[in-house]
């Protein structure tokens, strides 16, 4: 009888500690690779295993919470993350807060005295070879991600996300938001142009923008709040080079009051159909999926704190009452264009038995980089048993992040966190909030727990 291979895992961050004792527990055995203790990076403090390098919650338990609906998820896949996180859990009304030394102890201890897992401390340079899973985080060091990036060419792998805020489709104003791409209007008869103003699904063939039209006095107060608005102090590393694409809406709007005017929010082949005329401004949403309920507020990458964004994007005319499924942010980040580079389960095209977890693929946070932990070594198992990876349903919040790392358009590719916007629509959706997340919890849990018991997962 021949000896299963050693697999790697490369990082021993929440994803590569998920995945590693995920596989171990599978019966494999695993040889962890981790560079702290060796190296250090510019974030992490210790050199234990699965640090929590900022905050210290998973955020909300609640189902009716897309985090909260994640978390339920990985509960019914047996996540050791979230069974660490339990035992360390502080009180924090429905957030699951951690004590973070006892959190990562918790984690460190399981992994490293695990008889079937071998951790070792040094910093690894290249694309390891199958089987494998490379989970290296936010903060991959130089050396590997020059060798991912020669791997799978320069433009699939970005050093910085510069994240505008996304609003979901129901919270849009869309009596004020008019659709049409710019210069549309000029050849849209006046049915058309009717017609642009209603009607969420059918944004392609009327233009893939809704346009927030702002006059004088709504374009001043924008810049004003802009101007005044608290912003995130960044640490030192963190600091992003302002490139182009990169820079902040607020930095844009400090250089020149007509910056914005000029730049993303140049009104220039749009007319607003209400007025018939050409706005002062115009703040362009992009859709960011194909059935259009998420909407990307182009140009406003920002790093403006989650607050303070919420009271100076609400003051664009459409978007008073925005629902944020994502927020803006601009930080120090190692991720892949997952669409443009990866297999539907998150692999090389060219090796399907080395995979990518955490926040490497394009996710966002610390739930939804551990899912995908769990997720790789559920998949790298089933590949070395010569069976096919399997992804959740895109009805569950696991299968909706993957299934936005499948479809997003990769050349507007950003980090993802879990939210329901995310998530296919119900067939006959609820006018009420609240409900409708009920509804969509049910449907995601029932089809968890299905897809778990067809694929014989745990
Ligand atoms: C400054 C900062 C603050 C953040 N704050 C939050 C927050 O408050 N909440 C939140 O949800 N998310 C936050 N994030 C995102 C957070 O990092 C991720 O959600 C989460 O840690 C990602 O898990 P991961 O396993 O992918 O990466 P990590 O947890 O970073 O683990 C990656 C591991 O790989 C190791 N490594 C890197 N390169 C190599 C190499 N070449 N060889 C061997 N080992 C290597 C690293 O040392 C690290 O231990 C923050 C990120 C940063 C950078």
């Amino acid at each position: 009888m021949t000896t299963p291979p050693d697999v790697h895992v490369v990082g021993g961050g929440l994803a590569g500690s998920e995945a590693a004792f995920q596989l171990a527990e599978r019966g494999h055995r695993v040889v962890l690779h981790e560079m702290r203790g060796v190296r250090g990076t510019p974030a992490h403090q210790t050199d234990r295993l699965a640090e929590l390098v900022c905050s210290n919650t998973f955020k909300s338990t609640e189902l009716t919470n897309a985090h909260g609906l994640l978390k339920a998820e990985m509960r019914l896949l047996g996540s050791l993350v979230l069974d660490a996180a339990d035992a360390a859990r502080v009180a924090a009304g429905s957030a699951l807060a951690v004590d973070r030394d006892v959190f990562s102890g918790h984690v460190h201890e399981r992994v490293v005295n695990h008889s079937r897992i071998t951790v070792t401390r040094e910093e690894v340079c290249a694309v390891p070879a199958s089987p494998a899973i490379v989970a290296t985080g936010p903060l991959t060091s130089d050396a590997l991600a020059e060798s991912v990036r020669a791997r799978l060419g320069v433009q699939s792998l970005s050093f910085y996300d510069a994240i505008a805020p996304i609003v979901s489709v129901e919270s849009i104003n869309q009596s004020v938001a008019f659709r049409a791409a710019r210069w549309d209007k000029e050849t849209m008869t006046p049915e058309e142009q009717a017609q642009a103003q209603v009607g969420a699904g059918d944004g392609e063939a009327l233009g893939a923008y809704l346009n927030c039209p702002l006059d004088k006095a709504q374009y001043d107060a924008l810049m004003d709040a802009l101007a005044e608005g608290d912003q995130f102090t960044a640490h030192e590393f963190d600091k992003a080079p302002y490139f182009e694409g990169c820079m902040p809406v607020e930095e844009m709007s400090r250089r020149g009051r007509e910056s914005l005017r000029f730049g993303p929010m140049k009104p220039i082949g749009l007319r607003d159909p209400r007025t018939g005329r050409r706005p002062w401004a115009v703040v362009q949403l992009r859709r960011e999926d194909r059935a259009g309920r998420m909407w990307n507020i182009v140009g406003c990458q920002t790093r403006l704190r989650i607050p303070e964004q919420q009271r100076v994007f609400r003051l664009i005319p459409g978007l008073e009452n925005a629902e944020f499924l994502r927020f803006g942010s601009i930080h120090r980040n190692t991720y892949l264009n997952a669409p443009a580079a990866l297999t539907p389960h998150l692999s090389l095209r060219d090796d399907p038995q080395v995979l990518f977890a955490g926040q490497l693929t394009g996710v966002e946070g610390y739930t939804e980089s551990t899912a995908t932990g769990l997720l790789a070594a559920i998949n790298l198992s089933r590949l070395l048993a010569g069976k096919d990876p399997v992804v959740p349903p895109s009805v569950t919040m696991l299968g909706a992040l993957y299934r936005h790392l499948r479809e997003a358009d990769p050349a507007h590719f950003q980090p993802m966190n879990a939210n329901f916007g995310l998530l296919e629509e119900l067939p006959e959706p609820p006018r009420d909030k609240q409900k409708k997340r009920s509804l969509y919890a049910e449907r995601s849990m029932a089809a968890m727990a299905a897809w778990i018991a067809e694929h014989g997962l745990v």
